[in-house]
């Protein structure tokens, strides 16, 4: 196992990866470090690398299943990267801020443009590589540049050299985003704010925001959604072990105590199963599994 003793910032062996992720699911990260800036972060990763260790980033695990094994090698968490620099319209945030803390920052300034993400809970960096989005707002439409480390290199990639599509990056599973540069159009304070407000209203009126949860599970098939199906096929209430599809959102699986994830998986499995016999539909999950034992 490497040694990170000279990088500064916290460091912990066989943390409980549960503790960090919305679900609160997931077993124990062998090694796991919280950088405070990114060069720390490309020096890690470096000597993982360096040891052939398997190498995890999260930010807030808003997104993610984690198995229940948990994580071996290094699991980089990325939510001390903190720092900002406010320019005319304008913004230069590392990888950990969260997202809807710059959506309210920014709204509060009367710049348009993040407002659709007022009650998304990730981290900058974890909403470009799933190009999070809501309210027909995505994360792309506002990004102009990135910094990532690639193959141990820091690179800074223009809007021209990243493409987006639905709930996804061409930065996925291909690059770590160290710091990314948004650009706003005048609008509205008063606007914006009443935007915001309305949106969480929205959420809270229909999502299970009381228990633990990831958000949408599937992602929508196209002209279609993927709650829908779900609560036209009979799934709401229906469980597996600790996990049960919401009530009040069946495309959300929420975690009623002890779920694990094998109960996610299975739940999932069973679902995509009954979901493609009834209507002919493969759902595609929009969650990420991450574990040595594969992918949902
Ligand atoms: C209640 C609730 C509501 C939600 N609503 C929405 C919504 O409306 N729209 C939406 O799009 N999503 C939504 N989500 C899902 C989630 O918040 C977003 O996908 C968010 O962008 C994930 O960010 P994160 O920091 O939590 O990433 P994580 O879940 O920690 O990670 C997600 C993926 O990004 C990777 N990653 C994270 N940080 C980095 C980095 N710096 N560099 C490279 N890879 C990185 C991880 O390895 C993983 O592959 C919701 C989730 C919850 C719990």
């Amino acid at each position: 196992m490497i040694i990170l003793d000279n990088l500064p910032g916290r460091k912990e062996r066989n943390f409980p990866l549960r503790d960090l992720t919305t679900w609160k699911i997931g077993g124990p990260a062998e090694l796991i470090y919280w950088p405070s800036d990114w060069q720390s972060l490309a020096e890690a990763v470096r000597l993982a690398e360096a040891a052939s260790l398997p190498v995890w980033i999260i930010g807030r695990g808003s997104n993610l299943l984690i198995a229940d094994e948990g994580l071996p090698g290094l699991t980089i968490v990325s939510t001390d990267l903190q720092k900002i620099a406010w320019g005319d319209f304008r913004v230069r945030v590392e990888a950990g801020y969260s997202l809807a803390r710059l959506a309210w920052e920014t709204g509060e300034r009367g710049w348009k443009g993040l407002e659709f993400a007022s009650g998304i809970p990730g981290t900058v960096g974890g909403a470009i590589i799933m190009n999070a989005g809501a309210f027909g707002g995505e994360i792309s439409q506002s990004v102009v540049r990135v910094w990532v480390l690639v193959s141990g290199e820091v690179l800074e990639l223009s809007r021209a050299e990243l493409q987006f599509t639905y709930r996804q990056s061409s930065l996925r599973g291909k690059a770590w985003i160290l710091e990314a540069e948004f650009i706003f159009e005048p609008g509205d304070r008063k606007g914006l704010m009443c935007i915001m407000k309305n949106s969480l209203a929205k959420r809270k009126a229909s999502q299970p925001l009381n228990l633990p949860n990831a958000g949408s599970v599937f992602r929508n098939p196209p002209g279609d959604s993927a709650g829908r199906l779900l609560d036209a096929a009979g799934w709401k209430g229906k469980s597996r072990g600790g996990a049960r599809v919401s009530e009040k959102h069946a495309n959300f699986i929420v975690n009623t105590g002890l779920a694990t994830a094998a109960d996610v998986l299975g739940l999932i499995g069973d679902i995509r199963n009954d979901i493609l016999k009834k209507f002919g539909i493969d759902l595609q999950p929009e969650i990420e599994y991450l574990g040595a034992g594969g992918s949902v």
